[in-house]
């Protein structure tokens, strides 16, 4: 990207910060970085070498950031049979054509939190294959009978061949050796299982998972490798608490937080990534089992209320869909589940980029458009401020920047 300089305009600008918009903004991309952005009055001139493209109006946003995807996993596909029915070369193909479609939506880096392996990272890194930036955490860790244990009751476990997206561990001694292992094979985050889950075969949501100890072992482990986060899938109030109390930088799903597992979060300032998407299922309850629609369906109504209680609280939250038990290439519907338990739409943006970005430990690059960030912007049709549900469709995301490179430009002319 070197030498080129392209002048946005005639646009409105939310930058991320959490700042109100701006209207007749203008943002200066040089060599693939934010040089400028503000009001157009205070832009530096366009010279000849300058490419000037108007925006007519439209709301420029910078690129989402997704914080919990399964790019390797099928939409609706239970993690444990994904890749036992086809050869690993049409997964890998499957993969790069989820990411292009991720990408396309609006965002422009993920976490990839299971089901993924670093190969995919380096291809994308690499510009071999289109997508988000990835953070992967390649497989979820839990105890024997946990959330990552998909034996079956007949005592088939389809992960003792071919590609395994799990951990079984079952003491803070194996937590630790899981860890180096994983982080050996290219994990930027660790994923652990906190609480059992709606589509493991052997546990539920109220389970508890992995022990305070043992998750603390881990946090350590991973901390002591260049601060990798660690990523506590926990839905029930007690492996809420024990993910929080044992370091956690994030909960994810946090569906039966209590009073208490807010009190924690607000004080050790974990991250909140509900995942709320995953509540849209009903139009696909073919490809799940049946114990999973029950879980999910008795779930609901209790978890809106208390991802609305951790919100008024002021738990800091960030967007993550659990894209592949949610639909691919929607990531953006999330943000109206999130106005949906009480945040502003700015807010709720705020949480799928600046948020994001903190949680991901890249903010100092990416999450806001501002001067000597990497250039990644999402041009929409519309007021987002009015009507944030129409980022979840693709059809009014019209352009997508990544690190200053047109990913996708389907304006009208
Ligand atoms: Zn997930």
């Amino acid at each position: 990207m070197t030498g080129t300089r392209t002048l946005y305009r005639d646009l409105t600008l939310i930058d991320g910060t959490g700042a109100g918009p701006v209207a007749d903004s203008a943002v200066l991309v040089e060599d693939g970085t934010v040089a400028y952005a503000g009001p157009a009055a205070g832009a530096p001139e366009a010279d000849g070498a300058t490419e000037t493209v108007s925006l007519g109006g439209r709301t420029v946003l910078p690129g989402f950031i997704d914080t919990h995807v399964h790019l390797g996993v099928a939409d609706g596909r239970a993690l444990a049979v994904n890749h036992a029915d086809i050869p690993l070369s049409l997964h890998a193909l499957e993969t790069a054509e989820r990411m292009r479609v991720t990408l396309a939506a609006g965002v422009t880096g993920v976490r990839d939190l299971g089901g993924a392996d670093a190969g995919f990272r380096t291809a994308q890194e690499s510009g071999l294959v289109p997508g988000p930036r990835m953070r992967v955490a390649l497989r979820l860790m839990s105890h024997t009978g946990g959330h990552a244990d998909f034996t079956l009751p007949s005592g088939h476990d389809p992960h003792a061949h071919g590609l395994s997206v799990t951990e079984i561990v079952d003491s803070p001694q194996e937590a630790r050796v899981a860890a180096r292992r994983l982080m050996r094979d290219g994990a930027d985050v660790i994923k652990v299982c906190a609480t059992g889950g709606v589509s493991s075969p052997s546990d539920t949501p109220d389970d508890e998972g992995l022990t305070t100890e043992e998750i603390a072992v881990i946090v350590e482990e991973a901390s002591r490798h260049g601060g990798r986060p660690v990523a506590a899938h926990a839905q029930g109030a007690a492996g809420i608490r024990n993910a929080v109390l044992g370091g956690a930088a994030s909960i994810e799903h946090g569906y039966l937080v209590d009073d208490e597992g807010i009190d924690l979060m607000l004080e050790r300032g974990t991250f909140l990534v509900p995942t709320l998407a995953t509540f849209d299922f009903e139009d696909r309850v073919h490809l799940m089992t049946r114990k999973a629609v029950e879980t999910k369906r008795a779930l609901a109504e209790r978890t809106f209320e208390r991802i609305a209680e951790a919100v008024r609280r002021g738990v800091r939250v960030v967007m993550g869909t659990d894209a592949g038990i949610s639909e691919h290439g929607r990531n953006l519907n999330e943000l109206r589940h999130l106005v949906s338990v009480g945040m502003s739409p700015m807010d709720a943006i705020v949480a799928g980029t600046r948020n994001a970005a903190e949680l991901l430990g890249t903010a100092d690059r990416v999450g806001t458009v501002e001067a000597g960030k990497l250039a990644d912007l999402v041009v929409c049709d519309g007021d987002p401020l009015a009507d944030v549900a129409l980022l979840g469709d693709p059809g009014r995301v019209v352009m997508v920047v990544q690190g200053g490179r047109v990913v996708k430009d389907i304006r009208a002319s």
